[in-house]
């Protein structure tokens, strides 16, 4: 039973002031039956977040995760912190760590690996981007970059609880333009058949400037678990409707 996932990446934005009156818009949601609400806010707001998330319901996720375990890596956040600290998610391999960061297909798949051996959930997004789209490559790019979870796919490694994937195309996120639904499905319903066993139970997310407006039909593909939320999720009034959107109500 896949229930609908909401993941709010709030990137690089926010202050200790602004996270405060965000989360006093939002805590309610957490107590919404039949939806799982995350929230990904700045590594350094992580901790007095997930305080004030206790007993909400709602769920704590990291933006990044380091490849390594620990050691001489500064700057860098293991994922046995991020599960010390109380986070359950984490992103890995988001478009903006891929192309301003240096992650590529090899590092996401050990952070991936990381933050599963550590019992977070990781959030694998992949995604096109413009020129890729337009030379007709989406669907090369995306198998590209579900090599990450080979290992799991094939058997090899474990399948962890809830397995989940993010495709969000690069031109769809803070363009405004959000990809067409049934443009998604056809592109989800070819990653759950990649997955093969693993994709019967795994939760596969769109994102791309998700707003209330689209998420409704988004939804209503039967391949699209749930969204990942960048902008709208900084406004308290417009990520409660689409998490409310979300769940049909
Ligand atoms: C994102 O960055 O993951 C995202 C989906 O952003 P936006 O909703 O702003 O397009």
């Amino acid at each position: 039973m896949r229930g609908p996932l909401v993941i709010g990446n709030w990137k690089m934005n926010g202050s200790r002031h602004s996270i405060v009156q965000l989360l006093d818009g939002i805590s309610g949601l957490g107590r919404q039956a039949g939806i799982e609400v995350v929230v990904c806010p700045p590594f350094v707001y992580l901790g007095e977040v997930g305080a004030r998330l206790q007993s909400t319901g709602l769920r704590l996720g990291a933006q990044h995760v380091s490849e390594y375990g620990s050691g001489a890596y500064t700057g860098e956040i293991g994922a046995a912190m991020l599960a010390d600290i109380g986070c359950g998610y984490v992103l890995v391999g988001h478009s903006e760590r891929r192309a301003l960061f240096g992650a590529d297909d090899v590092r996401v798949a050990r952070q991936f690996e990381q933050a599963q051996g550590a019992g977070l959930t990781p959030v694998l997004c992949i995604g096109e981007n413009a020129e890729q789209r337009a030379a007709g490559q989406a669907w090369e790019v995306l198998r590209r970059q579900l090599a990450a979870i080979e290992p799991i796919v094939e058997g090899r490694a474990p399948c962890p609880r809830t397995l989940v994937i993010a495709y969000e195309p690069v031109w769809a996120i803070g363009t405004g333009a959000a990809a067409d639904p049934q443009e998604v499905q056809l592109l989800h319903g070819r990653i759950r058949a990649v997955l093969g066993a693993a994709g019967r139970d795994a939760r596969i997310l769109y994102g791309g400037s998700v707003v209330t407006d689209n998420v409704r039909a988004l939804m209503a593909q039967p391949d699209i678990d749930g969204v990942l939320v960048g902008g709208a999720s900084l406004s308290a009034e417009q990520f409660t409707a689409i998490c409310e959107l979300a769940t049909g109500s």
